[in-house]
């Protein structure tokens, strides 16, 4: 069913399908020639290879591949490259645009999940593989006593989280993910292989992947950066029942849980708050120290917070923070299998220049409040910035990562009513609706400083839109870079820069 739709969507894209089945055919057979044994839409496997996480988005590859050596990748770069086929990685397939498919259908589709070794050395420097998960990278690191920074979900993939960033209870203090990377091992656009390619090899080039990897190569290897495990660390939440807020109140909970991140949160000290469909509102905090220190650095921010939350204050041993920070999810990926969901997220990074005011956060709230959907929401926002944030510390010459200014980094983000198909198209306008009423009241104040993260990238963003809020001033030397890098625009698979 999804092989036939495929070919009809191929169809009306192209509007002849000999060419086309000449191309797929002359695709087929140089991946074939190349040992790579191809997936192609009329193999039994093909509608369960493509299934993406968001059922919402599904995109329909010429091809896939399954390379086990960075050789084995090259070779299929070139493929796609004689041929004129975009290529695309697929690391932990977790795109909220399920660009691990491809911008478009008709991609070449490199799966990575067999490129998934993770190695530590003795001095603490970590080999993770393009196609590795986080959990099973934290366990990795953990059995050596070593930890480093990354989001929570344990299934999402390192090869797309530390190509546009990788935000996580720690990067406050050990910045984002991206940010230790130290050397990449990487395939470029005519399939040339740089294996341990560091800044001092090609700065313009390492620039250009540390934020926008996808566009300029694909990375089999990150060589990371890695720290001492933390032996104690406090996770927290501060929950108010659902209904006990009103929007007034509401805001007065945000702008407390925004002012002390500003101005009294130590970098140990990593920094939530989520809203709930039902009405509900939980800060969380997840802080490497003793609870003695805890206690006194969290003191400011329950002495502003409006009475009437239950607390929860656990003191965890590393890797237990991490299942804590999860949900309870299993880290390892070994013998688990992901789930799907179908869902449309919006993305907000609000500049530390100029933070969120009680009255764009009351409008907020009282859409959230007041607005039916059938959706199952939930907004976050996480303190990016503020009192010594190790994520604000690099400049924008450090990276291709553009928001270096940020204090809060945020989503707002809806599900179907049963998480499947289909999608419901007021769930969409709920989201659209939520960002405009934050964001309307704070645009002549942002004057366009504001800006959203390439990791729940929106693909209903024009591509204007996309330019200015994923990479802002930096757009121009990364689209002279690309053209550099990649003249033929082979990394065209999503949110990808174009070469000018
Ligand atoms: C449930 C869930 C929870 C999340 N939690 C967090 C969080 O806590 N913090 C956070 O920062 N983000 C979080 N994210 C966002 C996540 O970081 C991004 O979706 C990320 O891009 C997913 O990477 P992936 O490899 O799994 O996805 P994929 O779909 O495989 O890839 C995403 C993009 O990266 C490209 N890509 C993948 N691998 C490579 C590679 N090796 N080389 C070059 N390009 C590559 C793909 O082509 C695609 O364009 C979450 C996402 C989900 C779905």
């Amino acid at each position: 069913m999804l092989a036939l739709s495929y070919m009809l969507a191929l169809l009306l894209t192209l509007g002849a399908a000999s060419p086309l089945e000449k191309r797929s055919q002359a695709l087929d057979d140089c991946l074939s020639a190349a040992g790579l044994s191809p997936i192609s839409s009329s193999s039994s496997d093909y509608s369960s290879t493509v299934l993406p996480f968001n059922l919402r988005l599904q995109r329909f590859p010429a091809a896939v591949v399954f390379p086990k050596s960075i050789e084995a990748v090259s070779s299929a770069v070139k493929c796609g490259n004689e041929l004129g086929i975009a290529v695309v990685a697929r690391g932990g397939g977790h795109s909220y645009a399920s660009y691990g498919l491809g911008a478009t259908n008709g991609a070449l589709m490199i799966d990575l999940s067999s490129l998934h070794s993770i190695v530590v050395d003795s001095d603490g420097q970590a080999h993770v593989g393009g196609g590795a998960r986080l959990g099973d990278t934290a366990l990795a690191l953990n059995a050596k006593g070593r930890a480093m920074s990354h989001g929570v979900c344990p299934w999402v993939g390192i090869g797309g989280h530390a190509a546009f960033g990788g935000y996580g209870p720690s990067s406050r203090k050990w910045g984002l993910t991206l940010d230790n990377i130290v050397a990449y091992d990487v395939v470029l656009a005519d399939g040339t292989i740089k294996q341990g390619l560091t800044a001092s090899e090609d700065a313009d080039l390492f620039w250009a992947l540390r934020g926008s990897a996808p566009s300029f190569g694909i990375v089999t290897t990150y060589h990371f950066r890695t720290y001492q495990r933390p032996s104690t660390v406090i996770v927290s939440t501060y929950s108010y029942p659902a209904g006990a807020l009103s929007s007034t109140t509401a805001a007065q909970v945000f702008l407390a849980f925004q002012t002390f991140g500003k101005t009294k949160a130590p970098s140990a000290l990593g920094l939530k708050i989520n809203i709930f469909k039902g009405k509900s509102v939980l800060a969380g905090a997840s802080f490497q120290g003793s609870r003695a220190e805890y206690d006194q650095v969290i003191a400011p921010l329950l002495s502003s917070l409006p009475g009437g939350y239950t607390s929860s204050v656990k003191t965890l041993d590393w890797i237990g923070s991490l299942k804590e920070v999860a949900g309870g999810q299993p880290l390892s990926s070994q013998g688990a299998s992901d789930y799907h969901d179908t869902f449309f997220a919006k993305s907000l990074m609000v500049p530390s220049a100029t933070p969120l005011t009680q009255a764009a956060l009351e409008a907020f709230f009282n859409y959230l409040w007041t607005t039916a959907t059938s959706s199952n929401w939930f907004v976050e926002f996480d303190i990016y910035g503020g009192l010594g944030s190790n994520i604000n510390a690099r400049s924008l010459v450090y990276s291709s990562f553009a928001h270096r200014a940020m204090l809060l980094g945020g989503q707002m983000y809806a599900s179907s009513p049963n998480y499947g198909l289909p999608y419901p198209s007021d769930n969409l306008n709920f989201v659209q609706g939520m960002y405009a009423a934050l964001t309307n009241p704070m645009l002549g104040a942002w004057a366009g400083t504001q800006g959203a993260y390439a990791n729940y990238v929106d693909p209903t963003l024009t591509k204007d839109e996309a330019k200015a809020l994923y990479w802002g001033s930096q757009y121009p030397r990364l689209a002279s870079l690309k053209k550099r890098y990649d003249p033929t625009n082979v990394f065209r698979g999503g949110l990808a820069i174009v070469g000018a």
